[in-house]
């Protein structure tokens, strides 16, 4: 590669942090890990230190002070700022070249569009933010001139697919010239694809996070055991690729090595495949347009016996029904219902709620929070007091169901 980049990883001590720091330490001739960022397992960040040295680490405010004194003890003289404002600085830092925006949630959407304003090449895992403020984003990464690259694998696998034109200006799909007809995004189906909904409906934390093909972070594997997850992701390719919900079909695909597809007016169907392994899609967005050893396994062709394509049963993961019912009714309804959800997970993951109990809550989030239509130049406070509403709204509903379900639980 041409320039050694300066990369801010927001979100370090996290799956996605992992297999993106891998990537970093094998290719150090080609990236400087100038900036970290942690909000739990402190000490993992610590360690991240001693190894990378980063200029800057921002970890939760009242953990300043206690993080920098262990810093200086390990002789090390990293800046250590606090809180969401230390990641909108890092996120906006003029040293950083690129941001991986790999915090969970809600929490990652400022520091994401500090970083799309400050025109920086943004390399996207935190679906959350194109979900709770999708056209923001987009339209900010247009005024400002930065790059948006996808390193969800399904997203990352179709702009692979796509021609450069449209990778680089995403209204371009709409040219007939270009023939795109429709999207595919895979799933796997999750760990409860061959279960029945009773089974769902009993099982327990350790079952529903054990993914079958992916390791990923806990709140993700939940909304993959959901498929809430896959519902996250369309909303996602719709910002993405500026196409409708309709353009955008999902499919089974239980093997996880078609990682989604473009299909083309003449019959054609691009598809990117690989091991399943987010070190690849990391890597390519790490070093596109140009490509990088991921350190991932090759992809073993003869030992795979069958690609198995199946149509998603949609009364069992119904929180795929309400991602399209929201994408539909417009970007208040996809901010509820991400936030619904990610209380709703929460308190799954506290053993409050079954799993099956947060597509009911995110469907009663849906309707029953009153939130006016956002227009497209919607700000960050319009898009956060929604937020807040349906938040507020599920806590009080969860409330209320816990005591009931208390009692059917096992
Ligand atoms: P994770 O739970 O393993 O890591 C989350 C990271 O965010 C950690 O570094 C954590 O400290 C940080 N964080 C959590 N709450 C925070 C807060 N309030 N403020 C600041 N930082 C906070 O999650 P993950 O699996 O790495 O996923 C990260 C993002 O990437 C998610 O949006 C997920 O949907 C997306 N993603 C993950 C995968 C995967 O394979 N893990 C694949 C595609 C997309
Ligand atoms: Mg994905």
């Amino acid at each position: 590669m041409t320039n050694r980049q300066r990369i801010a990883v927001l979100g370090a001590t996290g799956s996605i942090g992992d297999s993106t720091l891998a990537i970093l330490a094998a290719h150090s001739d080609n990236f400087d890990v100038y900036a970290l960022s942690g909000h739990q397992r402190l000490d993992k960040l610590l360690q991240l230190c001693q190894q990378f040295n980063p200029a800057r680490v921002c970890v939760p405010v009242d953990k300043v002070d206690d993080f920098a004194a262990k810093l200086a003890q390990a002789g090390l003289d990293s800046e250590v700022i606090g809180g969401p404002a230390g990641l909108d600085d890092i996120a906006s830092d003029s040293q950083v070249d690129a941001v991986v925006a790999a915090i969970v949630g809600a929490a990652g959407l400022s520091s994401t569009l500090k970083a799309a304003r400050a025109g920086k090449r943004i390399l996207l895992a935190n679906k959350e933010a194109l979900v709770m403020a999708g056209q923001v984003m987009i339209s900010l990464v247009k005024t400002h001139g930065a790059t948006l690259l996808p390193i969800d694998s399904e997203h990352n696998a179709i702009f692979q697919c796509l021609p450069p034109s449209i990778q680089q200006d995403n209204t371009q799909i709409h040219k007939s010239s270009y023939g795109v007809r429709k999207l595919w995004l895979t799933a796997s189906g999750g760990p409860f694809l061959q279960h029945s909904f009773a089974h769902m409906q009993q099982a327990g934390v350790a079952e529903a996070v054990k993914h079958p093909n992916w390791s990923m972070g806990q709140k993700i594997s939940v909304d993959s055991a959901t498929m809430m997850n896959k519902g996250l992701e369309l909303i996602e390719a719709c910002h993405l690729f500026d196409l409708p919900e309709d353009k955008i079909n999902v499919v089974i695909h239980p093997q996880s090595i078609i990682h989604s597809m473009v299909e083309y007016n003449d019959g054609s169907y691009l598809a990117q495949l690989g091991s399943p392994d987010m070190k690849t899609p990391i890597a390519h967005a790490l070093s596109y347009p140009e490509r990088i050893d991921s350190g991932s396994q090759p992809l073993d062709l003869f030992a795979l016996s069958a690609l198995e394509f199946i149509a998603p049963d949609l009364q069992k993961f119904a929180c795929l029904r309400l991602a399209r019912q929201a994408m539909q009714a417009g970007t208040q309804a996809t901010i509820v219902l991400n936030a619904a959800n990610e209380i709703a997970v929460e308190a799954f993951l506290a053993e409050r709620i079954r799993l099956t109990d947060i597509a009911d809550i995110n469907e009663q989030a849906l309707s029953q929070v009153k939130v006016a239509s956002l227009t497209a130049d919607a700000s960050i406070d319009d898009i956060l007091a929604i937020d807040d509403a349906a938040r507020r709204y599920t806590q009080t509903l969860i409330g209320q169901m816990a005591g009931q379900i208390a009692g059917q639980m096992v």
